[in-house]
């Protein structure tokens, strides 16, 4: 027996070490230095970083070395905004009443697969029926299905008739009044109930709608629809199981209360005023424009019967103004974490938003560092994703050209890592 053991023990002692995987990167993009490298190899060890390193070096005898010469390196992508079980078409409202959530699972597979193809390999999930976003994100960690990192916020918050009341605009003898737990809250003490049931449900984040919204059913696109002392309710039951808020806002005055009430970013921010501007820079909180969602809803409301009437007026009015938004708070020095609101638009085109960002006045370099650094940041995570550099979690993705001439670049990904596996690379 002690022979045996003996055996053993040996073997795995004089086995080689595990293989590396050697990039050779024509160029690399060092967001936090805001400067792009030229012959750049970096070495990932499992799934993280292991070294990179000037000039084009091989590694040991039985590693594997992917040649991205003619490609441009950058840290995994990151979208603060999306939701994975949804894809908008002009079906979306009736089939609240046809789908199944098994029905709606089923798509978010395909979904979860197209954005970590097009380079997002981390995403922030804010909002969806059902859980079923809890449950991808599952099946995505335990390796059943492929997908970015998604950190979710499992359903949403809204008061009665709010923008994320999910019986919004139907047939009263159809549906019963939702609960706190179903994410309806009227009041600090239901925002208690609603927040503990998010933690039973296993999210990772708390979204709430801090003002009318676009798709909803509902009148207003942008008026307030909780009070102050809510969203603080929320905000401090939130902290004590680690969770942080985002607040879908797109006018003025629910903007602000959420900024006071200590949420971590505010999503859209369409009417954000001076007074918006400095308070999120006095607290700290980060804007995530979505300038492409309010593209997408403008574009579709010139179609007739694409949406609802109710809806099709505000999508029209409200749509086009995001991109000013966004050109306001960056001039006012706001910060920015990268963020699309995909699944209002398709999945997988959500690296389209880089071109609006340069288009209102950001260098492309600050841009793939909203998209890195700037969300890993807003994540939480600064010191596991978003730059390559040594430990990091080896997430990397490539482009062909230099996105930093051409920003359009960032749509045609040719390479793509996540946790050190690849699921792309050039000619694939
Ligand atoms: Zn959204």
């Amino acid at each position: 027996m002690k022979v045996l053991i003996g055996i053993l023990l040996t073997t795995l002692w004089s086995s080689p070490a595990m293989a590396a995987t050697i990039l050779h990167c024509g160029r690399l993009v060092d967001v936090r230095a805001g400067r792009v490298l030229t012959d750049m190899t970096i070495v990932v060890d499992g799934s993280a970083i292991r070294a990179v390193e000037k000039g084009l070096t091989d590694g040991n005898a039985g590693d594997r070395v992917i040649d991205l010469r003619g490609n441009t390196c950058m840290p995994g992508l990151i979208d603060m905004h999306v939701h994975l079980t949804n894809e908008f078409s002009a079906a979306t409202y009736l089939e609240r009443f046809q789908l199944n959530p098994t029905d709606y699972a089923f798509r978010s597979v395909q979904f979860a697969e197209r954005t970590l193809l097009a380079g997002f390999t981390t995403v922030r999930d804010l909002g969806g029926a059902s859980n079923v976003n809890v449950s991808l994100r599952n099946a995505v960690n335990s390796g059943l299905i492929i997908g970015p990192r998604i950190y979710t916020s499992g359903r949403s918050l809204a008061t009665t008739g709010g923008h994320a009341d999910p019986t919004n605009g139907m047939r009263i003898d159809l549906v019963e009044n939702p609960t706190p737990e179903d994410g309806v809250i009227n009041g600090p003490e239901d925002a208690l109930r609603a927040v503990r049931q998010r933690y039973k449900d296993g999210v990772d984040w708390i979204k709430i709608t801090a003002t009318g919204g676009v798709l909803s059913v509902a009148a207003s696109g942008q008026n307030s629809q909780f009070t102050e002392d809510e969203i603080r309710a929320i905000v401090e039951i939130a902290k004590d199981y680690g969770f942080r808020v985002a607040a879908h806002a797109h006018g003025a005055e629910g903007l602000k209360r959420a900024v006071r009430a200590g949420v971590a970013s505010i999503e859209h921010g369409t009417y954000l005023d001076q007074e918006s501007i400095e308070l999120m820079k006095r607290h700290g909180t980060y804007y995530v424009p979505t300038i492409m969602a309010g593209k997408w809803v403008a574009e579709k409301s010139q179609i007739d019967g694409f949406f609802p009437e109710v809806v099709r007026g505000k999508a029209a009015e409200i749509g086009p103004l995001i991109q000013n938004a966004f050109e306001r708070a960056y001039r006012a020095g706001v910060k920015i974490a990268f963020g699309t609101d995909t699944g209002v638009s398709a999945h997988g085109n959500n690296a389209r938003e880089f071109k609006y960002m340069v288009e209102g006045g950001m260098s492309p370099l600050e841009a793939i560092r909203s998209a890195t650094l700037e969300a890993a940041t807003l994540l939480g995570m600064p010191d596991q994703l978003g730059v390559i550099e040594v430990g990091m979690f080896a997430d990397i993705v490539a482009v062909p050209q230099d996105p930093t001439q051409d920003i359009t670049a960032m749509e045609r990904i040719s390479f793509v890592m996540k946790d050190g596996v690849v699921y792309k690379q050039p000619g694939q």
